[in-house]
């Protein structure tokens, strides 16, 4: 029989590793890709949606493409568990399924209970994070949208590792630019558990100062412990600090920490810490679980590496070939390399970038930024708003086909 592998989470990372296993086994390999959406919507460029920039729906591709160009089976399912031991995977609705190899690639999940009070004001629909574009990054919009002239909206940002490390930071900056223009006399305060930007500081910073000055405020070292929601009699929601005094707000964006998806936590793929997914980094196979590779954002990441789309794109391929190669009784690839853009726009025009190199080291046994690799943007500037807007596209078509 042909040997099955098969991939749990149609996002960035599923999406590539069910291509590529597709392509580079010249079509050998029987893949199976589960996810329970019909459409990819992506993370990446979702903040211009909150700014008001770009619809939804210029972020949506279908799943299916990779069925009729890629020979990939699609199951829209959720998977409930994984049996380690005899090879199955038990979706939510449908019968197990045996897998020779498995891709994981779940995402992150949201830390709800890290913040006291915040799972009943999301359930409520009261503090919206928006961290997985959706229904909700429409709501959020619609939230801002309704925000009065003088009104403080507020932006908490996790401790790292998480998601997009400049994303919170391009959220606030293209929030901005719609709130400077529409509602001038708001505010948009940025409570970062941090103590200092964690992506791009330096140009952030300046395009803050320049454009921005009396709209952003930036308050570092603000860890969210608790909330209280839309329940004073102004409806404003109450902000609570590790350290410092709370803060009310008309509108909150509150993002919690992060951690793996609860599927790879539920199969005990996760570290001590029970966040990430342990894994060696040469062939992303789970070291509790070596016939499952784990990819994308729910990893441990090694040193400089970034939670980022463009990443969970390369682990892929990375993953795609170890699997061909493990199945094949080949040795796997001594030397993978990664790389990794991160584009963020500071309002509907301009945009920065932050390129970085990743070269696996047996010796250390992860990957090291190679010196003298990447780098970032001398300023805004539009040319590279025409750039970001490419990689995404290209990004998808290497996903999708
Ligand atoms: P995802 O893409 O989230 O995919 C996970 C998939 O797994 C989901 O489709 C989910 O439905 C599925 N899933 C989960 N559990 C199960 C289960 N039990 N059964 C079946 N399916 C399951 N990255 C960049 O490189 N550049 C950017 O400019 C950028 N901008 C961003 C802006 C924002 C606002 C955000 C939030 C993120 C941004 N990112 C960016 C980061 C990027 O979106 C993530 O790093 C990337 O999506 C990670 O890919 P993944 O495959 O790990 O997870």
């Amino acid at each position: 029989a042909r040997a099955r592998v098969i991939v749990v989470g149609g996002g960035i990372g599923g999406t590539t590793a069910a291509r590529y296993l597709r392509m580079w086994s010249g079509g050998r390999l029987e893949v199976v890709l589960i996810e329970p959406q019909a459409d990819f919507v992506s993370c990446p460029m979702s903040n211009l949606v909150l700014g008001g920039f770009r619809a939804l729906d210029d972020l949506r591709r279908p799943l299916d493409s990779l069925q009729r160009q890629h020979g990939v089976q699609l199951i829209r399912d959720r998977v409930r568990s994984i049996d380690t031991r005899h090879r199955l995977v038990l979706p939510a609705q449908g019968a197990p399924l045996r897998y020779d190899r498995l891709v994981l690639s779940p995402g992150i999940d949201l830390d709800w209970g890290a913040v006291r009070g915040l799972e009943a004001a999301h359930d409520e629909g009261r503090v919206l994070q928006a961290w997985k574009a959706g229904p909700e990054t429409l709501a959020l919009r619609r939230q801002i949208e309704a925000l009065p002239d003088g009104g403080v909206l507020a932006i908490t940002i996790p401790e790292a590792p998480y998601r997009c490390p400049p994303g919170p930071y391009e959220r606030a900056s293209v929030v901005a630019a719609w709130l400077k223009r529409h509602r001038p006399r708001a505010k948009l305060l940025v409570f970062d558990a941090n103590p200092d930007i964690t992506s791009k500081a330096a140009l952030f910073r300046k395009v803050w100062a320049e454009q921005y000055a009396g709209l952003i405020e930036y308050r570092p070292l603000h860890k969210a412990i608790a909330v209280d929601a839309g329940r004073d009699t102004e409806g404003r929601s109450t902000v609570r600090f590790e350290l410092q005094e709370p803060e009310r707000v008309d509108l909150l964006n509150l993002l919690p920490p992060m951690r793996a998806g609860s599927l790879a936590r539920e199969t005990g793929l996760t570290g001590a810490a029970g966040r990430w997914c342990e894994i060696d980094y040469q062939t992303f196979a789970a070291t509790a679980a070596p016939d499952i590779h784990v990819i994308g954002d729910a990893i441990q990441v090694a040193p400089a590496m970034p939670k980022s789309g463009h990443m969970a794109n390369a682990h892929a391929k990375v993953a795609a070939a170890a699997v061909i190669a493990s199945l094949a009784g080949w040795e796997p690839d001594p030397a993978p390399m990664l790389t990794n853009t991160c584009y963020s726009h500071v309002d509907g025009e301009r945009v920065i970038h932050v390129a970085s190199v990743h070269r696996y080291l047996a010796g250390e046994r992860t990957y090291r930024a190679v010196p003298g690799s990447g780098g970032v943007s001398d300023a805004p500037n539009a040319l590279e708003a025409r750039y970001a807007w490419h990689w995404a596209r290209t990004l998808w078509a290497d996903m999708l086909g």
